[in-house]
């Protein structure tokens, strides 16, 4: 019995080893507490709702990518995040996402939702491939939002489907035109963020979808009308 149970706990702290392996770990640290926003970040968000929504806007992401198997993900073992007294929303870089006291201390409206929204975006340039650089902006901070709205934490201020003057506008619009090429083919973004791992071409639209990427934003504004070209 004793010979079994050693085994069994041999076993057990392999396969915690094994995991440990594969986990991604979290720290976020707080640089701004004596600020109104850093004060603000601890008491309605703090580092466990923090840590934890980083978690899982991390399994959101690899199942919106679909990247089930880890050789498909870049390779990430820390997630830093820092609040710090600086102006704008939040950036990510190095894999450290920044996020701003001051955007904290001045929002008016569900500040959890918000920030959890920004987490999802920023946590996704962790994830997303970059075609080695050659990715457009637009088309990065459109895959971001794309995750946000996908997890249900797209703000209320963000344009309607069909709205925007280009597909590569960033952000909200190319998210919303994301969607719509995804509602075509089941599974784009995922195959297009695939395809970016080596490098970018305008052509992976055409590969994918049978059609330029212009031709499909023409589709895409004639599918919402009129009355949204006027602008
Ligand atoms: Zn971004």
């Amino acid at each position: 019995m004793a010979l079994f149970n050693k085994h069994l706990l041999s076993l057990l702290l392999t396969l915690a080893a094994t995991q440990a392996v594969h986990a991604v770990d979290y720290v976020v640290t707080n640089t701004a507490p004596t600020t109104a926003g850093g004060a603000r970040f601890n008491n309605e968000i703090g580092a466990d709702y923090s840590r934890q929504t980083l978690a899982s806007a991390t399994d959101f992401i690899w199942r919106t990518f679909q990247q089930t198997n880890p050789a498909d993900r870049k390779n990430v073992q820390k997630v830093s995040l820092f609040v710090d007294d600086m102006d704008g929303v939040a950036y990510s870089s190095n894999n450290e996402i920044h996020a701003s006291a001051r955007y904290i201390g001045s929002y008016s409206g569900d500040l959890k939702r918000e920030i959890t929204g920004v987490l999802y975006h920023e946590m996704t340039h962790i994830w997303q491939w970059n075609g080695n650089g050659q990715t457009p902006g637009g088309l990065i901070e459109g895959i971001a939002d794309f995750v946000r709205l996908k997890a249900n934490y797209a703000p209320s201020h963000w344009v309607q489907p069909g709205q925007g003057d280009r597909w590569d506008q960033g952000y909200d619009v190319t998210a919303r035109f994301l969607d719509y090429l995804n509602s075509l083919r089941n599974g784009f973004v995922a195959e297009l963020n695939k395809k970016m791992r080596t490098g970018y071409s305008a052509n992976y639209f055409v590969e994918l979808l049978g059609k330029n990427v212009d031709q499909l934003w023409r589709d895409y504004k004639a599918k919402y009308g009129k009355s949204s070209m006027l602008a």
